[in-house]
This record gives C-alpha cells, structure tokens and sequence, in this order.
C-alpha cells in the first residue's frame, strides 16, 4: 500500500503539564525558528525517499504546535506545500493548546489548507485545571473556540480527560455539559495515566497524588460514554467520539494499521513495514537536519505475525472492528487461519463479536480491552 498520510511533530510547549510524557519541551522563538529550518530539509528528505501518493491526511502534533507565530506558522505551512502534494480532501489537522492561538495564526492555518483544529482542553474545572498543571483555565477554552469558529474552522476536536486527582463523578459531569453544549464536531477522551519520569509519578510513589479508585474510573468511561451518545456522537473509537462526517481520518491510518511517514523530533513513522523512530533531542535532531541527513535513530523492520498482530490489536479499538477482508486484503491470509483460537476464546467470554463480516469488541469487551489486546500477543 502507497504511503498518503504525514505526521508532523512540534515538540514545543508554553510549560511542562505535570502528567506529561510527551516529547515536548519549553524553548525559545529562536530554537524553534532553527527546528523550522530542520525540518523544511527533512521533509525534503522523507518526500524524496518514500514512494508515495498526494496526501490524504496530515496531522501537526506536538508539543503545542500553535507555539509558533503567525510568521513561523506560515513558514511551516509552506514548507508542506512546498515538498508534498495534497490530494482533494485532504485532511490536514494541526493540535492546539487553548490560549495559543489568535485570529491572525488560525486565519494563516486556514488560508494554508489547515480544515481541523485539535483543542486539549482536558476539563472545564479550573481546580482540576491547575492540578494537572496546564496554564489555561475554562474562559481560555471558550475565547480559543470563538476565535477558531470565526476564523472558519467547521471540525474542530477537544481532548477531555478524566480519572484526575481530586475529580468527582459531579465535576465530571460538568465538564461534559459544558463540553457538549460547545458541540465540538469531535471529542478525544482519555483516563490519566500515570507515566514514569513526571511529577505525577513522584507524587503517586509518595502517596500524594490521590486519583479516584478504579471502580470509579471505570464509571467516569460509563459516563462519557453515555453523555456523548445521547448526545447524537458516535463511539466509533474506544476513546473518540464523532459527528456524522467527523472521524479523524489520520487516526483511522494509524488504527487500520497503514503507513504513515513521520517527521520532526521523536516521530514515529511506518513505512513499508518498517518502523523508524527519529532523534528526540531537539539540538540534536537540529544539528543531522540542517546538515541533510535523516534523523533516524531507530528502525525495525516488522515480521509478517507482529504486523498481523498490530492488525488486530490497532483495528480492535475501532468499534467496526477489524473486517475478514480487510485482515486477507493486507496480510494474504485468513485471520481465522491465524487467530481463530484466540478469537473463539474472547467470545466465548463475551468480550468479542463475530459475524460473517468480522470481529469487534462487545461492551464488556470496550471494559476490558487491554486484556483482549494481550491475547493476540505471541
Ligand atoms: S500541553 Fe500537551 S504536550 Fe504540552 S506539556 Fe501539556 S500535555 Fe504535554
């Protein structure tokens, strides 16, 4: 299959949100201006080396990549255009932190192809919001919204979090009235996770972070659940909810298992079955690109049954779950040849669905994902 889709990473941030484990560090306008320049070489570098068709998504991720300027936001644009072709359609996403954006960058985005914007908003509790570290508050997400609507933006996603120290299912339940009387066209909703190598994790291992027990969490999904499909979303991810019209295409690339090419500092990208992970060290990543080298630090070519297996376990968090004639179409092979006992089990159990067209999740199934996923593990 021909590569169609990019990730782009900006690995910049205001400041460091206190459960983050993202490559994203806090620097200085003129750091960024010099990854700019990295990056317009390595994307010259990734459209020479990879056989690929006009791009059909993109997606700006980050870090924060509205921390550039409206000048530098321009630049980066450019430089896409400049080194891919985009096919009619295209789905170009950039993520965003509210408060970082104004009306001149977003109209730069749009007038650049830019047709979906990615908010973390994370909760409309200001307590909660300060808790996790993040600088904006709840007016911040309300001024970002206004000036994305008026700037033209018609997809627009907010990421939520919940299972947040100190969060109740009351709060929570604010927070989801809040968020869908906005009716973003899209909602991303994940539980914390607590990540090695951050504060959280500090604080958890001393007993000062208290998170909700796990019955709880498992009701605040419940909830979320609940509140977005009454509200007219569709769950088509275990932790994304859409409009009619509105998946995130480039997120479906990465759960049908396709190829992605990947640039910026720490990227992951898939390409021909093989993996590549890129420097993480911005000075470092800085330094090979300007210089015209790639800055793949990693690469791994994936066997036949590990790209089987990414199959089934990428393709099971969508609820359409993963068609026999898809499995056949990218493998060569039946996927009851290869997981007929693993699947036969997970049904008897409940957890999974089979028809005549393929398998999915149940609801119970949706509860104990990470336990299904495992199974297809050699
Ligand atoms: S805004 Fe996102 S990427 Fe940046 S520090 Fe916070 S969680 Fe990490």
């Amino acid at each position: 299959m021909r590569v169609s889709s990019l990730y782009v990473h900006i690995p910049f941030c205001a400041s460091k949100c206190y459960y983050c484990d993202f490559n994203s560090y806090v620097s200085t306008s003129d750091v960024m201006e010099r990854y700019l320049d990295g990056l317009d070489r390595e994307l010259e570098a990734v459209a020479a080396e990879y056989a690929h068709d006009p791009l059909k998504t993109v997606f700006f991720g980050g870090g924060t990549p509205t921390m550039f300027d409206s000048r530098q936001t321009e630049r980066m644009m450019k430089m896409l255009h400049r080194h891919f072709r985009m096919s009619d359609g295209v789905e170009i996403s950039v993520e965003a932190n509210p408060g970082t954006v104004d009306l001149e960058k977003l109209h730069v985005l749009k007038e650049h192809g830019a047709n979906r914007l990615s908010f973390g908003v994370q909760s409309f509790e200001n307590d909660l919001l300060v808790k996790l570290g993040r600088l904006h508050d709840r007016d911040a997400v309300y001024q970002s919204w206004e000036l994305a609507r008026k700037a033209g933006f018609e997809s627009i996603n907010l990421d939520l979090m919940f299972g947040l120290p100190g969060q109740t299912l009351e709060a929570l339940e604010r927070t989801l009235r809040a968020l869908i009387e906005l009716g973003p066209e899209h909602v991303s909703s994940y539980s914390l996770k607590v990540e090695e190598g951050t504060p959280f994790y500090t604080w958890h291992n001393r007993g000062q972070l208290i998170l909700p027990p796990e019955e709880e969490e498992t009701q605040m999904y419940q909830m979320v659940i609940d509140g977005f499909q009454r509200a007219g979303y569709e769950m088509y991810e275990i932790s994304n909810f859409a409009k009619p019209g509105h998946r995130s295409r480039h997120n479906q690339v990465y759960w049908r298992n396709e190829p992605y090419m990947a640039v910026g500092s720490g990227a992951h990208g898939y390409v021909d079955g093989v993996r590549y992970i890129n420097q993480k060290n911005v000075p470092e990543y800085i330094e090979t690109t300007v210089q015209g080298q790639r800055p793949v630090v990693e690469q791994e070519v994936i066997e036949v049954r590990m790209q089987q297996e990414d199959t089934m376990i990428l393709g099971l968090r969508l609820m359409e779950g993963v068609s026999f004639a898809r499995f056949a179409k990218q493998h060569g092979v039946e996927m009851l040849d290869v997981f007929g006992d693993t699947i036969t089990r997970f049904e008897k159990l409940g957890l999974l669905a089979v028809d005549e067209t393929g398998v999915r999740l149940t609801h119970q199934g949706v509860f104990l994902a990470n336990e299904v996923y495992a199974a297809f593990l050699e």
